[in-house]
């Protein structure tokens, strides 16, 4: 049995921390469905699952006591959004009919449906959801870690980091502005990109710009995955004079000397060789990997990624075992927006499975979205299939364009769904919304 103290009931949104301590009771070590993670993806399915199995037949397993809506993180970066309306307490988005064990898993046993957790205490499940996300891995480069947060080095990809992205941007006067984009899966692979728009904006209007490079950096050879926004995108990046430096991945930062490393990859005449270049402020988005207590247990894939079917989102050889989110096997971007729609099939299939019913399988079809702000009220909204690579446009227009509209969705519509309907179950994406918005879509 692990300690009372260990796990917390998510009963009231309003309770301060000590009195939400002092009120915990003593939970049972074993749950009908265990989540492991409350971040976008677990907390959209413990949600619905809690209030559809009955109260404590659902725990979630979070170490986190602050959660954060990281698709904010790109506004925040870039002075269009407080830091305080991209983060809640835990304790008030995980549903009150399910149990928080507020420690973090650290090995998942799924021959006998068991998850140890970081104090060494277990928990037993009938059906397990994993939905740990993917871990920043800013030990992966060379002298990241003893100059971010200062030095002009900052990134929006971590809760620490992302108010020095427009503290540093500010403090800019002239000389090189780099923006990178590591070799590994990342989470939401447009926000690289996003910042150095914004960023080239801010300048702008501070009348520096000719006094400023703006440069992107990125190991992949493409500045987006899917043509019809790549071509968007390099438009962008031309008309604005942003210079676009394809294989090229960070590998050191000399935070002192403000010079950073790239490793040059593909096949040219180059690859292979390293390039210093000085900078004034440098945007880090780090490598990423599979959290080691994936990786390390028989639930993972050859990359540790936890291995589901592609469209039931089931494992492939645990059939009580389930992933969602940016740490699965899913082929598709890793976004929010992916997880939304993951999270319906997901729910669909694993309830089927906890009754016994017979109804048909829901199937994921790789749905994912990337909106790339531009500018204030400016914003390609990509929606694709990341197993297909064709667009799924929830609009009529051409939505490759830059449009105060897409702005507007994104930057204020959608952050108040993700709180009050994302993390509550009740939005799984905008399919519903498309057949009416854009009917004639082939999607
Ligand atoms: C800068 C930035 C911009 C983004 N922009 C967008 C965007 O515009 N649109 C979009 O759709 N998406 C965007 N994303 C991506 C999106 O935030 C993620 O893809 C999404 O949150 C994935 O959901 P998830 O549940 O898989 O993982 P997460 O939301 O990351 O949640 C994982 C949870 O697991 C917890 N956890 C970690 N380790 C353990 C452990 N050992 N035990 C238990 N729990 C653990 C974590 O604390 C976390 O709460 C952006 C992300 C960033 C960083």
């Amino acid at each position: 049995m692990f300690a009372a103290k260990s796990v917390t009931r998510a009963a009231s949104r309003h309770r301060c921390w000590t009195r939400f301590l002092s009120t915990a009771t003593a939970a049972p070590s074993s749950y009908k469905v265990v989540v492991v993670g409350g971040g976008a993806g677990g907390l959209a399915v413990s949600s619905t699952l809690s209030q559809k199995l009955g109260k404590n037949e659902v725990s979630v397993i979070e170490p986190s006591a602050t959660h954060y809506q990281q698709p904010l993180f790109t506004f925040v970066g870039g002075g269009l959004k407080s830091f305080d309306e991209a983060h809640r307490p835990t304790s008030e988005v995980v549903s009150p009919d399910a149990q928080w064990i507020n420690q973090a898993a650290a090995h998942i046993d799924p021959d006998n449906n068991t998850i140890t957790l970081a104090d060494g205490a277990k928990v037993s499940y009938e059906y397990l959801v994993v939905a740990a996300g993917i871990e920043l891995n800013f030990a992966g480069i060379k002298g990241l870690e003893s100059s971010i947060g200062k030095n002009g080095v900052a990134s929006n990809y971590s809760p620490h980091y992302v108010q020095n992205t427009y503290e540093f941007l500010q403090n800019v006067r002239e000389g090189n502005a780099l923006f990178t984009m590591p070799a590994t899966p990342i989470k939401c692979a447009g926000a690289p990109q996003k910042i150095a728009y914004l960023a080239d904006e801010l300048f702008c209007e501070k009348g520096i710009r000719d006094k400023v490079a703006v440069n992107y950096y990125t190991a992949l050879g493409k500045i987006f995955a899917i043509d019809k926004y790549a071509n968007a995108m390099n438009e962008v990046a031309r008309s604005r004079d942003i210079s676009v430096n394809l294989f090229h991945d960070l590998v050191e930062v000399d935070g002192a000397g403000k010079k950073a490393t790239f490793k040059i990859l593909g096949s040219g005449p180059q690859a292979g060789e390293t390039v210093v270049v000085p900078y004034e402020f440098l945007h880090v988005t780090p490598p990423m990997k599979p959290f080691d207590f994936i990786k390390n247990s028989a639930i993972a894939n050859g990359a540790g990624y936890v291995d589901v079917n592609q469209g039931t989102l089931q494992h492939t050889k645990y059939p009580n075992v389930y992933a969602i989110g940016d740490c699965s096997s899913l082929p598709t971007s890793k976004t929010a927006a992916a997880a939304a729609a993951q999270s319906s099939v997901l729910k669909h299939n694993l309830l089927n499975q906890i009754r016994g019913t017979a109804a048909p399988a829901a199937e994921y079809n790789g749905y994912t979205s990337c909106p790339l702000v531009t500018g204030k009220h400016k914003l390609v909204l990509a929606e694709f299939s990341g197993y297909t690579g064709a667009p799924h446009e929830t609009f009529f227009f051409n939505q490759a364009k830059e449009h105060a509209f897409s702005y507007w969705l994104t930057a204020d519509v959608l952050p108040a769904v993700y709180w009050s309907s994302m993390l509550k179950g009740t939005w799984d994406g905008p399919a519903t919304i498309r057949k009416v918005a854009n009917p004639t879509s082939a999607n």
